[in-house]
């Protein structure tokens, strides 16, 4: 058995192209990194790779990393600008005994002396949406953070090995140096190929006071499927949030076993998710809550077109 699933709609491209390479005997790692490419380059998503939207300053600063399940390896680059591929700069730091996590300059510091394509990801359209939300901020009262959403895949190959990966711009508008859950192994990700792997999407703040991607791997250890595992994770941390803190920020987790066995679980309303695996072709689903209960349907053709319209539909400066 193989396959991948992943956060949102805009990994479908990506994880059609990783389906492909699995399918003919490649491994885990390679269909990660390829699928996860595939949505850094594409310019109209506004929240991973070139396209992102910029920091406070900005500037694209971007996370991402890469988890091995087999050794346990993790490669992070946090608050990286100007390269084009974040997740391989994680995938190659991953082997590195030691400074496996990088940040910032020093991050880009080793990106260069290893030779990763350099770009500035500030696209115009990126820097048009900039422009309107300081407009906005000026004449609204709200906060400037709305606007991301990482992509995080999970695959496993034909010889049962699994890898995650993520890759992101974080939070719209972000402090300088920010970092969120997305590079941080156990919040934003975690893989063992004995059991599973689980990557998250939300608000980093809060996924990581739960190391949520951890917990649904344990939890799926210890027998439970992966619907019933994340669905347990995600009711227990958005009530334990709400009751510490009154409100619990968005969290939505996606997991895959090592039988292929997939489940998702989120605690808003929206969330879309793409998987494939030798039995189900590319596919994308809707989650909605109902009951308390996560149900996932697959996404209509008209939900699908709509997505691409109001994606790459042209921006005006308002
Ligand atoms: N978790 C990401 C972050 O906080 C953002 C997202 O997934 O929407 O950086």
């Amino acid at each position: 058995m193989w396959g991948m699933i992943a956060t949102w709609r805009m990994a479908l491209e990506g994880i059609t192209k990783g389906a492909e390479l699995l399918e003919n005997g490649k491994c885990a790692g390679d269909a990660i990194e390829e699928a996860i490419k595939e949505v850094e380059d594409f310019p109209y998503y506004k929240s991973v790779g070139y396209g992102g939207l910029p920091n406070e300053e900005m500037e694209v600063e971007l996370d991402a990393a890469y988890m091995d399940g087999d050794t346990l390896d993790v490669g992070c680059v946090a608050a990286i600008k100007d390269f084009k591929n974040p997740i391989s700069i994680a995938r190659r730091l991953s082997i590195e005994k030691v400074n496996s996590m990088l940040v910032g300059a020093g991050a880009e510091k080793f990106a260069h002396k290893e030779g990763f394509e350099r770009k500035n990801m500030l696209s115009d359209r990126a820097k048009i949406h900039y422009e309107n939300k300081i407009k906005k901020l000026k004449k609204e009262d709200i906060v400037p953070y709305d606007g991301h959403d990482t992509v995080g895949m999970v695959s496993l190959d034909k010889n049962r090995k699994m890898v995650v990966g993520t890759s992101t711009s974080g939070l719209f508008m972000k402090k300088k140096g920010r970092v969120g859950d997305s590079p941080i192994a156990g919040s934003g990700f975690y893989v063992d190929s004995e059991i599973g792997g689980v990557t998250a999407t939300g608000l980093g703040e809060d996924l990581m006071k739960c190391c949520i991607s951890y917990e649904v791997v344990r939890l799926m250890g210890e027998g439970f499927s992966p619907q019933e595992a994340c669905d347990r994770a995600v009711s227990k941390f958005d009530a334990k949030l709400k009751s510490r803190r009154n409100k619990a920020g968005d969290m939505s987790i996606v997991a895959m076993n090592n039988k292929g066995e997939w489940g998702v679980a989120t605690n808003i309303e929206g969330f879309s998710f793409a998987v494939v695996t030798e039995n189900e072709p590319p596919k994308v689903y809707l989650t909605k809550i109902i009951n308390n209960k996560c149900v996932h349907e697959v996404a209509s053709k008209e939900w699908l077109d709509d997505y691409m319209k109001t994606r790459t539909m042209p921006l005006e400066r308002k």
